[in-house]
């Protein structure tokens, strides 16, 4: 009999697909449940701006034409406010969509890329997707400041002759650990010129720390550094899937060729534009989700469980068991979190700072539980 798995390409037969968030929807079919909290994906509580919402209304008006596949209107827009060449963004559908980009410029079949352990998840499959093969380094240990986080020397002793990408999440998605300035900047200075530096910023609006770097700063000085960013999580349009890259001009280059010509959607374009004007929004909700991390922190502190401090809108929380039955348990009670035992990490689930009122349900589920 043909079995079709011995028909694909090597790398993708050992590829476990990506574990998302449980839909609302679906936890509302499983259980016959309403009024559910979900807190597992990272998703702006408040929503999408106004401006980004009445963008999106007028847009399907033009939905019969295909997008402006340069997205000239937005790169314009973000070049100026990012103090960049828009000629050195890409634009993808998410920021997944430029990594892929970036995996499939830079890697394949007897290629490396480093990335740490408890990284995003999406590392492991572009790698491995494309033939290539992964290298990750040991988190750093429990006597370090940043438990669990980006060992930058460990990544370092990684990096051979066939490395062409090191992914850094920063700050780091589920862990919430970031790396300092002085750290990246001496990291990205040592690479070998043949190696990208990709530094995923998903969290940046979110970050509120000195000590944080001001990566898109250094592109003049390091032509192998691409970060990139999204309008998914503080943006509120994870929905619409729109992300970027920004790197130098010859690397952008090379993404465009490999990029889908219509890799972004109208709506979305609109979207992103009308959004990065509403500064205000993005004020609010840094403010909704400072105090947010302070409401669920001291909460689990409380109920003696361990937290990992975090740059970004999620925790990290070591539950000190075995995370799986906390997991189940709470969703039966309609609150929907993140287990992560898939990023190495058995005992902790990962919770999205939602508005006071879903931090509130949430915490009242877990004294429940435990
Ligand atoms: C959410 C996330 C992304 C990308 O999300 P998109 O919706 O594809 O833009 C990238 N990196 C990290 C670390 C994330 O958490």
């Amino acid at each position: 009999m043909n079995t079709f798995i011995s028909m694909a390409v090597q790398g993708v037969r050992q590829l476990q697909p990506y574990q998302p968030g449980k839909p609302i929807d679906e936890l509302e079919r499983e259980f016959g449940i309403g009024n559910i909290v979900k807190l597992a994906s990272n998703e702006n509580p408040l929503g999408p701006s106004p401006l980004a919402l009445k963008a999106i209304q007028s847009a399907p008006l033009e939905l019969s034409r295909y997008p402006d596949g340069n997205g000239h209107n937005l790169k314009m827009d973000l070049g100026e406010r990012l103090g960049v060449n828009p000629g050195q963004i890409t634009l993808g559908n998410g920021s997944s969509d430029v990594l892929d980009i970036i995996s499939r410029v830079f890697l394949g079949q007897g290629r490396e890329a480093v990335f740490s352990e408890h990284a995003f998840a999406m590392y492991p499959i572009l790698t491995q997707a494309v033939g290539a093969t992964a290298r990750i380094a040991p988190a750093l240990g429990a006597a370090t400041e940043m438990h669990y986080g980006h060992d930058l020397e460990a990544m370092r002793n990684l990096i051979g002759e066939q490395t062409r990408i090191v992914f850094i999440a920063n700050p780091n998605n589920p862990t919430g650990t970031f790396v300092g300035k002085i750290a990246l900047e001496n990291f990205i200075a040592d690479l070998p010129a043949n190696v990208v530096c990709v530094v995923d910023e998903a969290y940046f609006e979110y970050v509120d720390n000195s000590d944080f770097p001001d990566s898109l700063d250094w592109l003049c000085r390091f032509p192998n550094l691409i970060v990139t960013r999204t309008f998914s999580k503080a943006y509120g349009l994870a929905g619409l899937r729109i992300g970027y890259g920004v790197s130098n001009l010859e690397i952008a280059d090379l993404l465009n060729r490999v990029r889908q010509p219509f890799n972004v959607n109208s709506v979305a374009l609109a979207a992103a534009r009308a959004a990065i004007k509403d500064t205000k929004h993005l004020d609010n909700l840094r403010a909704l989700n400072s105090r947010g991390l302070i409401q669920l922190g001291g909460a689990m502190e409380a109920l003696g469980l361990g937290v990992l401090p975090s740059a970004g809108n999620f925790l990290c929380i070591d539950l000190k068991q075995s995370a799986g039955p906390v997991y189940d348990a709470l969703l039966r009670m309609g609150v929907i979190v993140r287990p992560i035992q898939g990023y190495g990490l058995p005992n902790h689930i990962r919770v999205t700072v939602g508005t006071q009122e879903e931090n509130r349900l949430f915490i009242q589920a877990m004294k429940q539980v435990l």
